[in-house]
């Protein structure tokens, strides 16, 4: 039998230990080549943009724009900007982000890298920000395999029977109950999207937007979907009776997303706030579709994502902004 592909070395090339023995130096070095390329002439000014070699200032390890005399360093104009603790530890932030298939809460990453608890909240933040910020945008084509899940569905019940309400009721709904709704092309591209409850109009508004018309779509038995027959090529399958039909219709990309979703939910974050609840779902909409590439390629493209994502205005000063931050809903 074949070696499970997580098993194999190809799939491990990078550890936490291996980016905590870089120098200085090398840390300094990988960031250029991520973030310009090995050519120097390739730099870009990130104030006014002017791509050409600029002046080295090398006791600094920083460069002046020839053009607007704008003097810049490796993390200027990204979210690395103005950071205070050594870059390793911002490179080991990402290794642990990377190697955590399900997710990692704050706590977690805060107690691995020994920082404050807020340090760690905002700069995991920061990666999921340039997750989102990079998401692919191109139509999605082919087979769609689409669901959505329920996320604060249910408020907890009483201790006492006798204090505990019907939970079936409109009125006993947490006002806080969102839907998570996935489209998935393949293993490949996934793309999520935050709608109140999962409905007709929410649903095609967001289809129309996002798949390509030539495409197959497959979905559950939700009345919901019900809307795309007659506009794509609709498939069901009837989940209250098989997980494929006998024309062998599945949704399985969408479950097997919900399923990851679901252990990040349950197993690390615990409690998710709806104002970030986008950028939790397509967090795990980036591992799913990096489940086959080996931990130092998703290391140096999350990397890379993060040098190219302007300084956050959601999350610089976060503390003393937090409260001002509105949850963003897809339609
Ligand atoms: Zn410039």
């Amino acid at each position: 039998m074949s070696q499970h592909f997580l098993l194999s070395s190809k799939a491990k090339t990078l550890s936490v230990v291996q980016v905590m023995n870089m120098t200085d130096e090398d840390a300094f070095n990988l960031l250029k080549t991520l973030r310009w390329g090995e050519n120097e002439e390739n730099i870009y000014c990130p104030l006014c943009g002017h791509i050409h070699k600029p002046y080295k200032i090398a006791s600094r390890k920083q460069w002046r724009c020839k053009e607007c005399l704008h003097t810049f360093s490796v993390t200027s104009g990204t979210i690395f900007a103005h950071h205070r603790l050594p870059i390793k530890i911002y490179l080991a932030a990402i290794a642990l982000f990377v190697n955590a298939v399900k997710g990692i809460s704050s706590l977690q990453l805060s107690r691995y890298l020994g920082v404050h608890y807020r340090t760690a909240y905002v700069l995991s933040h920061k990666i999921r920000e340039s997750l989102m910020v990079h998401r692919d945008t191109e139509l999605l084509k082919g087979e769609i395999h689409i669901d959505g899940a329920y996320v604060h569905s249910s408020i907890r019940q009483k201790n006492k029977k006798s204090d505990r309400v019907d939970r079936r009721l409109a009125e006993n709904q947490p006002k806080d109950k969102r839907c998570v709704l996935v489209m998935r092309q393949g293993t490949e591209k996934t793309r999520t999207f935050v709608i109140p409850s999962e409905e007709e109009n929410a649903i095609i508004s967001l289809v129309k937007k996002n798949v390509d018309l030539s495409s197959t779509i497959c979905a559950d038995e939700h009345r919901a979907y019900n809307i795309l027959h007659g506009k794509y090529d609709t498939k069901r399958v009837n989940h209250s009776q098989e997980y494929r039909s006998d024309e062998g219709v599945t949704n399985n990309y969408a479950e097997s997303y919900f399923s990851r979703f679901r252990r990040m939910l349950v197993g690390q974050i615990h409690k998710v706030s709806n104002r970030y609840l986008n950028e939790y779902a397509n967090e795990i909409a980036y591992r799913e579709d990096m489940r086959a590439k080996p931990n130092g390629e998703i290391f140096n493209d999350i990397l890379s994502k993060c040098l190219n994502t302007k300084p956050s205005h959601h999350w610089c000063g976060y503390g003393y902004k937090n409260k001002l931050i509105q949850e963003a809903l897809s339609v």
